[in-house]
Parts: structure tokens; sequence; C-alpha cells
């Protein structure tokens, strides 16, 4: 039996990743949330498993259990979401992983961070392989989380020289599929949750930024194998999708997908919103064997199946 904690386990990437762990029956998993942007019903078909627990609480809480394997993955991840109280994203950020890193060491577990693309800022290289050390504003509204997660994979390399904690690092492109919470706000839930009602889409500058969006299946296999690999290969290793698309295409396909009569709303373009962002993965195809396979288009067709499923769900 592997007992295995999933901070962040009722939200979007944390629920899919138990989902597939609790698969395996010799997992024992453990989901920890603190149900902030996390939701319940991304877990409620699992509360039956007999290999399967769900604890209400705070990544930055003491806690003490036994486990064999930490995915730390508790933080809002939308810039909408963490920038709500943007001083309990960096809490959540570094409190969080300090008390999972004392946990980890304390009981001789491998921890795997869910770091980011973020921590590359606005990025002047492109694509961004793991080498490239960014281009972040220290002081802007998405250093909440920029500089909390930075931080937190600085705090994952220091336990690891300094105590020998078995750490592992990945670095989470924009990811997107079922679970993701219909008012999480990001780029994907939005136009599609827009395009089914018909309302506008609402584009943020002139939609000429890029994004490279993984489908969440992809991104968990890759999750998985990382934490799988050699002790010895502590990453910090990029996880996503390198098909890049503007947010004006990303629209546009959304739109005909769904055949919906929405229209483009051009709106204020957020500040520091990366003008590019792409993802380098020869390091995850060289060291995991891991690449996705889902491309955006087959990817979007699943995830508006299940927010029009969501949608028809709540109707009157
Ligand atoms: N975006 C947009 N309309 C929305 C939500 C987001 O045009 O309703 C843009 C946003 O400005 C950014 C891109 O889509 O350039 C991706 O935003 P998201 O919040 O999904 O993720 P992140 O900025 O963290 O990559």
């Amino acid at each position: 039996m592997k007992r295995i904690l999933v901070t962040g386990g009722a939200g979007f990437l944390g629920s899919n990743l138990c989902h597939r762990l609790v698969r395996d029956r010799n997992n024992e998993v453990i989901a920890l949330d603190n149900l902030f942007t996390g939701r319940l019903e991304n877990i409620e078909t699992l509360m039956g498993e007999s290999n399967f627990q769900f604890i209400k609480a705070d990544v930055c809480d003491e806690i003490d259990l036994p486990v064999d394997q930490i995915y730390n993955a508790a933080c809002p991840a939308s810039p909408v979401a963490y920038q709500k109280s943007p001083t309990s994203t960096t809490k959540t950020c570094v409190l969080g992983i300090l008390n999972m890193l004392e946990l980890a060491t304390r009981q001789n577990a491998t921890l795997l961070q869910f770091s980011t693309s973020e921590v590359y800022g606005e990025p002047v290289v492109h694509p961004q392989p793991e080498g490239y050390r960014g281009n972040v504003n220290p002081i802007g509204i998405r250093s909440c989380y920029d500089e909390g997660k930075r931080c937190a994979e600085s705090l994952c390399f220091d336990f690891h020289r300094e105590f020998g904690t078995k750490i592992k690092v990945i670095r989470i492109f924009n990811t997107y599929g079922p679970r993701m919470d219909p008012d999480d706000g990001r780029v994907i839930s939005n136009f599609i949750i827009q395009a089914l009602k018909g309302g506008d889409i609402t584009v943020y500058g002139d939609g000429s930024q890029t994004r490279s969006f993984c489908y969440v299946d992809d991104l968990i296999e890759g999750v998985v194998r990382m934490m799988n690999a050699p002790q010895d290969f502590t990453g910090p290793v990029n996880l996503g999708n390198p098909g890049e698309f503007t947010i004006c295409e990303l629209a546009q396909m959304i739109i005909e997908k769904t055949q919906s009569c929405s229209k483009l709303a051009f709106c204020p373009l957020p500040s520091d919103d990366p003008t590019q962002r792409r993802p380098d993965i020869a390091l995850a195809g060289r060291m995991l064997d891991w690449q996705p396979h889902i491309a955006l288009s087959e990817g979007l067709d699943r995830t508006i199946d299940y927010y029009a499923q969501l949608l028809e769900a709540k109707r009157p």
C-alpha cells in the first residue's frame, strides 16, 4: 500500500489527480483542501471509495500523518482567484510548501511541488526552457503568485540540499479540461461558458497574446510519471503542450465548435499579462518519456461537453 497525500485535492488539478490515483487499488489517497477554490463536487464520486479519504484543512496548518508521497497542488491558480486575497496567496504558496516539506522530511516521503510557468513572468526567451530564469515583476498584481511559487521552488531545493528531503518540481503551463470551476475566471472556461450562453466573449487586450494549452489528462500523466521517476531527477521540469495559439484564435475556435452567436468584446488588458508563453518540453521527453497527445481541438470538444452538461444540470 502506498499512502499518498494530495493537497488541493478538491481543486481542478488535484481532483483530476485523485481520480487517477484512486483507480490503482494499491494506493491509499488522502485529499486535503480548505475549499477556498476547490469544490466538493469534484471528488463526490470518490467519497465512497475505500482507498480515498478527504480532510478539510488548510495546507498551512500543521498536520502529521504517515505518508509515502505528497503532491502539493494547493493554491488558487486563476489570476482572478489568486488576486482576490493576494497576501493569502503568498501565504499558501510559501507557508504551505514549508509545512509540506517539513512533513515530507519527517516521514521520509517524496514531495512533488506543483510549480508554474508563471515563474518565467513576461518571458523574453521563447519557447521557455527550464534553464531560463524568467522576467518577473516583483511588485505587480501577479507577483503574489509568481514570487510565491518562485519562493516555494527555492524552499524545495534548500530542503533537498540542507536536509536531504526527496523533492520533485514541475512547472505547469496553462492546463484546461473537466473539473475546472465554471466561474474560475481563466480563459478557456470563460470563453466556453460565454459561448454556450450566447454572451459576449471577453477578450482582454487585442487578443494577440499567446498561450499554449494542455489537456488535463495529458498533464496528469506527466505529473504521475515525474513522481515515480528516479529519485535523483528533481526537476524542475516543464509540463505543457507546445501548441501555441493567440487568444483571438482560441475565441474563434470555441465560437465555431459551439456554433454560438456570441461576439468578441474587447476589454482592458490586466497589467503584467504575459505577451507569449510556450513550453520547451524536451527535458520531459528525455527524462519521463512524456509528451501530450490531445490536441487543442479535441480537448476543447471534451471540455465543451463537460460544461454543456454542467449548464444543463443547473437549468431549473
Ligand atoms: N483572457 C481573456 N479573456 C478572459 C480571460 C482571460 O482574454 O475572459 C486572457 C488573459 O488576459 C491572458 C490569457 O487569456 O492573456 C490567459 O489567461 P488565463 O487567466 O487563462 O491564464 P494566465 O494569464 O495565467 O496564463
